[in-house]
């Protein structure tokens, strides 16, 4: 049977919503999508992930005020009983959508009944070293092999040395500049197989994870049948999200070679696109101070340009960078590890990038975001009376 639809979307993650506006607005719309409806933020990605973030974080604060007098002794992740919660609160997600689908679930991380007791992630990202902190809070020998000479490239490298080493204070192998060639069956598990300064590196885990960054799905979408060109990273688009080669295709969020693939990305793609489907091409991207969190313990947060983009720019700006793990809204917690680095340019004063790690580094990056994304320039950001003593009002000291 063949259907005419003003709007075919192809998913049903957070760019979905794209569908919804455009039905509301009258178009006739089908969507489309080959997993249970929801997307992968809701169901494979932010969500569940942050669920077991929050239990990792219970240990980790209760492990930290052992230090400083809270006891300590008992606290532990019931693994069973937390992916039991976990369950309660995402798997409504594709019942109330889509009922049919709901028991295709996807096996990852995210769905483990059992804790296997050693884990090797590959591939050091944001996604790896994430559920290397929950992995390692819930009691299991976690490994962390990645190919390049930092993990976390993306991200300030000052504060990521930082973070890889309390990462091994926690009892995180973080190796580096270990590229994995082979996973093999071996009688108890696995191995791992990687070259690192020319020898050969054997890992024994009873589980391997495949963090090693991801590609949109669109192999199977024939998307040359349709002349729409693609990279590597999504499908070719101009700043209205329309393919370059293919003027009736639109493609945003993870699909889309455009910016970071992330949610507040796919978010923010959805109204570009409603704006530029229903009323012509007349809304660009702007991703300028999205913020991104790695939910680490603690956690490292960004927004806006690192100094290396920023130089690439040739933009004039003064950084102000500290260790401040002797900071009192570090010690109070007994965390040992915080720092923060902020790029202000010369001649607008305004924030260009702000770059933090420490507990609640993936809220307080939000107080730079706002900045960064509306110009507020950094001597206005110093001049705000932010409630005392909160993770907030550190930031007129950073500026
Ligand atoms: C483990 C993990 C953790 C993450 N954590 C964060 C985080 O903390 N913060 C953050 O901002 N971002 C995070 N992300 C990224 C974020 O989830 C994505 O950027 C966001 O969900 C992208 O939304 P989207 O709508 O573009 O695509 P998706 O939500 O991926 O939706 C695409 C949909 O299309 C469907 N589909 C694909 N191909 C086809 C086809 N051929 N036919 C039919 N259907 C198809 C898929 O099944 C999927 O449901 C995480 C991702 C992962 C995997």
């Amino acid at each position: 049977m063949e259907r005419h639809y003003d709007l075919v979307v192809v998913g049903t993650g957070v760019t979905s919503a794209v569908a919804t506006r455009c039905r509301e607005a009258g178009w006739s719309v089908a969507v489309i999508d080959s997993r249970p409806f929801g997307g992968t933020c809701a169901l494979r990605g932010c969500v569940p992930k942050k669920i077991l973030v929050s239990a990792a974080e219970a240990v980790h604060a209760t492990r930290d005020m052992g230090q400083i007098g809270v006891s300590a002794s008992t606290t532990a992740i019931d693994w069973p009983g937390l992916m039991t919660f976990k369950r309660s609160l995402v798997d409504p997600t594709p019942a109330r959508t889509e009922e049919s689908w709901a028991k295709l679930g996807v096996e990852q991380f995210l769905n483990l009944d059992r804790l296997p007791s050693r884990v090797v992630f590959v591939g050091g990202g944001y996604v790896a070293f994430e559920f290397a902190h929950v992995a390692a809070h819930a009691g299991a020998r976690v490994t962390v092999v990645h190919r390049g000479a930092r993990p976390l490239e993306a991200f300030d490298p000052d504060l990521v040395a930082l973070l890889v080493k309390r990462s091994r204070e926690l009892g995180i192998a973080l190796e580096v500049g270990a590229e994995v060639a082979a996973i093999d069956a071996a009688p108890d598990g696995l191995v791992v197989r990687a070259r690192q300064a020319g020898v050969e590196r054997r890992f024994e885990t009873d589980m391997a994870v495949h963090s090693a960054g991801r590609v949109p799905e669109l192999d199977d979408l024939d998307l040359a049948a349709a002349g729409v060109q693609r990279e590597k990273r999504g499908v070719s688009v101009n700043e209205f999200l329309q393919s370059v080669t293919n003027p009736a295709v639109y493609a945003g969020g993870d699909a889309a070679a455009s910016g970071p693939p992330l949610t507040p990305k796919a978010s923010h793609d959805a109204e570009v696109l409603t704006t530029n489907l229903l009323e012509g091409n007349r809304r660009r991207v702007n991703y300028e101070g999205i913020a991104s969190a790695v939910f680490s313990l603690p956690p490292l947060a960004s927004a806006g340009l690192t100094e290396e983009a920023a130089r690439a720019r040739n933009l004039r700006f003064r950084t102000t960078w500290q260790d401040t793990s002797g900071w009192f809204n570090t010690r109070r917690v007994g965390e040992t590890t915080s720092g923060f680095k902020v790029l202000v340019a010369e001649d607008t004063d305004r924030v260009l990038g702000a770059h933090l790690l420490g507990p609640h580094a993936d809220e307080v990056i939000n107080i730079f975001a706002v900045a960064i994304r509306l110009g507020i320039p950094a001597a206005e950001l110093k001049d705000v009376l932010f409630a005392y003593p909160t993770y907030g009002s550190d930031v007129r000291f950073m500026l």
